[in-house]
């Protein structure tokens, strides 16, 4: 598809930052630090909060506040050593206020700011005691310019050397050259939501006149949130009817899945069937099925995906499931390989472990259609595996494959033009209200239910100080056979040093429990790693040291007891997915979240999360409310948008409202011509929503 060109009026926008006056090659980076490269970028940068200057005098100077005070010079106090500060001695009729200056200040201060001449200044007062001081202040003039210092200012994302102010001007530089655009929004849902046009919204929020303007629930700023909301579901709606134009085979459900299903030892949930039911309406669509497939670790996805492979088979199509590592791949073939050999199906696992002469013969078979079932991992997808007819590729943890990856397990159709279907797994629970922005260009079926009868697990927060009582029972659970997780957190910036503490955690254990402690972390060689794991699947490590690395959805029955070290660090997502590593056997299961003293209110609720319910879908959406904002759940790893503007927990209730929008808006005028349709284009143009697909390309 050939790239629409730029629209004329975005021009002044998407011109480089070095284009703004006062920012020179010097300034420029810093701008491009905080900001970005394009003079559309600078515009975005809106101010997140403001400061006001109160007057004050000496005895009425507030700690901490920014205030601004008339002073007489009263003395020069140049440094007497090298690194202290310059400092003036100023008085009003109250008392004394000293400011202070450590570097690149000196004699000239004299000059401009003589002893005995009166002058305005502002700035953050410190307090210490009965002396007062202002460092660094950001204003200093001769008293008849006082009204030069703004009571009211806006404050901006600041770097060294580029403070909030010097930005304040390239913002409002940068809003200058913005010309009002065709207006994108509904009028009638404008009107009734009370918001400005596009370009009034900036003006607001560059000038804001009071705390209101800062809040990103202001009416302005709701605007520029919906609009970067906009751009993004209006992106994803056409990458989806993009999708939904490629054909794909016809898949019919089956009889071999029927006969699979009756040979399951149990029965299907209600979650399962409805989610089995959506993957079928996809399959015999003849369009190309994208779903992804959402329920926590235990839900029962596999069972789902394996009956959609049976379907597959069926219609005389071959499938590929892919799992992002060695042992999960083995798992899934350990799981899927019997029950689908009952039905006559040859099920072959293919992982980096195969070479030579085995594996030659397992490609020849995938080439000839003798397998109609490829588990296998990233080795699924090297050139030369090629398949007779894939029908289905189902990929497990999907998050945790980049998007060439997946694309190019895609691309292993039977070359008659038809695509694919993909079914993608994740135990990530998303809360619902995010999911339109996750997976907006996706259909999700969501598995909200467990499989009866299992017994939820025991969960305690235990401050640190209590860790030998832990370990005591840890060692006698283990010389029962019990098995456990000992999870460190990943937590300083150095991973050397996080490393450090898992090896000495397993050395302290070892001492203890024996020699059957084993550790495994990120830097360890795969194939080591898998040999650690194996062994613990085996039972021949008793307690499991890890780095967050443990897979998650590793299967080790006899596990029953997880141990979190610096619980409080972690999301709760990922809290609950490590949980749900345990409670899959027949043993009474327990977590143990260990905390650092003290634990903050914040964080003792999220702790009481985990402990009071075992829904990953129900703790994400409380998580989500208990923060105010940021990254949500952590996500940023794992796909979430970028977003500059919108702020997915605080503008949470946008979301469908735009994604609703975006579908109204395409299903008129698919081709985005109409007035309306173009002024779109323009607001995809000035976001830059490629509009990237999270699972594979369409473009
Ligand atoms: P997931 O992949 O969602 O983490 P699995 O598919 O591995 O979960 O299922 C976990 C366990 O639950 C497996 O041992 C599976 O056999 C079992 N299971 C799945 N569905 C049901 C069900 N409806 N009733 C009872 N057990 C089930
Ligand atoms: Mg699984």
């Amino acid at each position: 598809m050939l790239k629409p060109m730029r629209p004329e009026i975005l021009f002044p926008l998407f011109s480089p930052v070095s284009t703004l006056k006062g920012v020179g090659p010097r300034v420029a980076p810093l701008v491009e630090r905080v900001a970005g490269s394009l003079v559309r970028d600078v515009l975005f940068t809106v101010p997140q909060s403001v400061i006001r200057r109160s007057r004050a005098t000496a005895d009425t100077a507030v700690d901490g506040q920014v205030q601004t005070f008339f002073v007489s010079i009263d003395a020069h106090q140049p440094p007497s050593r090298l690194g202290q500060p310059w400092k003036i001695r100023t008085w009003d009729d109250t008392g004394f206020i000293t400011l202070t200056w450590f570097k690149g200040h000196g004699p000239h201060l004299e000059r401009q700011h003589p002893v005995g001449s009166r002058r305005a200044v502002s700035g953050k007062v410190e307090r210490f005691g009965v002396e007062i001081q202002v460092a660094h202040p950001e204003y200093l003039l001769p008293e008849e310019r006082a009204d030069e210092i703004p009571p009211f200012e806006p404050v901006y994302a600041a770097t060294a050397g580029l403070p909030s102010r010097t930005f304040r001007r390239f913002a409002l530089e940068a809003l200058s050259r913005a010309a009002e655009l065709p207006e994108w929004l509904d009028p009638a849902w404008q009107a009734r939501e009370g918001l400005p046009s596009w370009r009034a919204a900036f003006v607001t929020a560059h000038n804001p006149v009071g705390e209101a303007d800062v809040s990103p629930l202001s009416p302005h700023r709701r605007r520029l949130a919906y609009d970067e909301l906009l751009a993004h579901q209006t992106a994803l709606a056409q990458r989806k009817a993009a999708r939904r134009a490629q054909p794909a085979p016809v898949i019919p459900a089956s009889d071999l899945a029927d006969r699979a299903e009756k040979a399951l030892p149990f029965r299907l949930t209600g979650a399962q069937i409805r989610s089995l039911s959506e993957v079928r309406g996809d399959l015999a669509s003849g369009e190309r099925m994208s779903r992804l497939l959402q329920g926590d670790v235990g839900s029962g996805k596999t069972v789902v995906a394996m009956l959609a492979v049976a379907d597959a088979a069926g219609a005389g199509l071959q499938s590929a499931i892919m799992a992002p590592t060695e042992i999960l791949a083995r798992q899934h073939y350990e799981t899927m390989a019997e029950p689908l050999a009952k039905l006559g199906l040859s099920v072959i696992l293919l992982t980096g472990r195969d070479k030579g002469a085995g594996r030659a013969a397992k490609l020849a078979g995938l080439a000839d259609g003798t397998h109609a079932v490829a588990i296998g991992t990233h080795a699924l997808f090297q050139d030369d595996v090629v398949f007779q007819a894939l029908g289905l590729s189902v990929i497990d943890e999907q998050h945790r494959f980049g998007v060439n990856e997946r694309r190019r397990l895609q691309d292993k159709g039977a070359g008659d033009g038809k695509g694919v279907h993909l079914l993608a797994m994740s135990a990530t629970p998303i809360p619902r209200t995010l999911e339109l922005t996750v997976f907006g260009d996706l259909d999700v079926s969501r598995i909200d239910e467990k499989p009866p009868g299992r017994t939820p697990v025991a969960t305690r927060a235990v401050p640190m100080p209590r860790l030998p009582e832990i370990v005591g029972r840890l060692k006698a659970a283990a010389e029962a056979g019990a098995q456990a997780f000992w999870i460190c957190p990943l937590v300083s910036e150095s991973e050397k040093i996080d490393l450090r503490a898992a090896e000495d955690r397993a050395a302290d254990l070892r001492q203890i429990i024996g020699p059957s402690v084993g550790l495994v972390h990120g830097q360890m060689p795969v194939a080591e790693k898998d040999a650690v794991m194996q062994a613990f699947v085996e039972g021949k490590v008793s307690v499991l040291v890890a780095t967050t690395v443990v897979e998650v959805g590793v299967n080790v029955p006899n596990a029953s007891i997880m141990v979190i070290e610096q619980a409080e660090r972690f999301g709760l997502a990922q809290l609950h997915q490590l949980r749900g590593r345990v409670g899959r056997g027949a043993r009474e299961s327990s977590c143990v979240l260990l905390y650092d003293l003290p634990l903050s209110d914040t964080a003792q609720q999220r702790l009481d999360i985990l402990r009071k319910s075992d829904d990953g879908f129900e703790i994400a959406e409380k998580d989500l409310q208990l923060r105010g904002g940021g990254d949500p759940l952590g996500l940023k790893q794992s796909g979430f948008p970028a977003y500059r503007l919108a702020d997915p927990v605080v503008h949470r209730d946008l979301i469908a409202v735009a994604a609703d929008d975006a579908r109204l808006i395409l299903a008129r005028d698919p081709d985005l011509t109409s007035p309306r349709g173009q002024a779109v284009r323009v607001l995809q143009e000035l976001f830059d929503w490629k509009p990237v697909s999270t699972l594979h390309d369409a473009g």
